[in-house]
């Protein structure tokens, strides 16, 4: 695995304070529209984060009658299995197996992955084993590859065949401004993976999405949906544990208070699938997620 940064990057970045053209000096960025410079980084990135306030419209259309979508919010299954290497590696926290056999493979040798909100860019690995070359950005981390805004991104339209974004859409005010934006850097048929909190307690979190929101904001920015489905390592007990209900307890204590509830909400559970049909597995799980996967697709027109 190579710490280098893609060359390719460079001739994808674009302005995010206005979207217009930059010029490259010493790995610093300006723009050729607005002056505004970007700094570099240590780390050989860019600061590409916004430096004054930029003001984005959004056209809603309101329904007159919403129909229930047509997915069916299952677990995901996976449509292949995990090769070799993969099934090996160890897959970082909050991606499934299930989650990664739905990766797409790169087209080419130079086709471009964006890990949005990338952290510490742990999901590195896993894509470029894809054949991808990997871009990282990052609101905050100074280890990430760019620093950078979900709802002002600094690339072009059309720059990357696969974006992922693990557990970040909760974290910015403006969620349908950072679908939108994975959107327009995203080719066409490209790939939107990640997922997005439900029953997860946060104190810097700004909006938590149900499986209907999440599918309305994706098809609202023009994405066809091909999967939400709830997570199911990734329960609500489990999740509220170290957060919402005992923080910084420690961990086996905090499991053996929460224990006796979840064994009884099992029970509950498995005792009314023989008296309900809706009392299935997939419900359960639907209902007390702490987050919930999407698999979305930019069409081509
Ligand atoms: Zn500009």
């Amino acid at each position: 695995m190579s710490n280098t940064i893609s060359d390719e990057i460079w001739t994808k970045l674009s302005c995010p304070q206005c979207s217009g053209p930059v010029e490259i000096t010493n790995k610093a960025v300006s723009c050729q529209v607005c002056n505004t410079t970007f700094p570099a980084l240590p780390n050989g990135g860019v600061d590409l984060r916004l430096q004054l306030p930029r003001q984005c419209q959004s056209v809603v259309t309101i329904e007159p009658s919403p129909l229930y979508p047509r997915l069916s919010f299952e677990p995901l299954k996976s449509a292949k299995p995990l090769d070799k290497e993969k099934r090996l590696s160890r897959l970082p926290p909050r991606i499934s197996t299930e989650l990664a056999a739905r990766f797409p493979k790169a087209t080419g040798k130079t086709a471009l992955m964006l890990d949005l909100g990338c952290g510490k860019m742990i999901h590195r690995e896993l894509v470029e084993h894809q054949g991808f070359r990997y871009v990282g950005l990052d609101r905050d981390d100074p280890g990430a590859m760019f620093l950078g805004d979900a709802q002002a991104l600094p690339f072009t339209d059309g720059s990357f065949e696969f974006v992922l974004s693990i557990s970040v859409l909760q974290e910015v005010p403006h969620p349908e401004m950072m679908i939108r934006e994975a959107f327009r850097v995203l080719t066409p048929g490209g790939v939107f993976i990640g997922s997005a909190a439900y029953l997860e307690s946060y104190s810097r979190t700004y909006h938590h999405f149900t499986h209907l929101g999440l599918n309305a904001l994706l098809q609202q920015e023009g994405f066809a949906v091909e999967a939400i489905a709830p997570n199911p390592r990734w329960t609500a007990p489990i999740s509220l544990l170290g957060n919402g209900l005992f923080p910084y307890m420690p961990r086996p204590l905090a499991v053996a208070l929460v224990s006796p509830v979840y064994v009884g909400h099992r029970i509950w559970w498995w005792l009314g699938g023989f008296l309900h049909p809706q009392a299935t597995e997939s419900n359960r799980l639907l209902l007390t997620t702490g987050s919930f996967f999407f698999i979305a697709r930019k069409p081509i027109v």
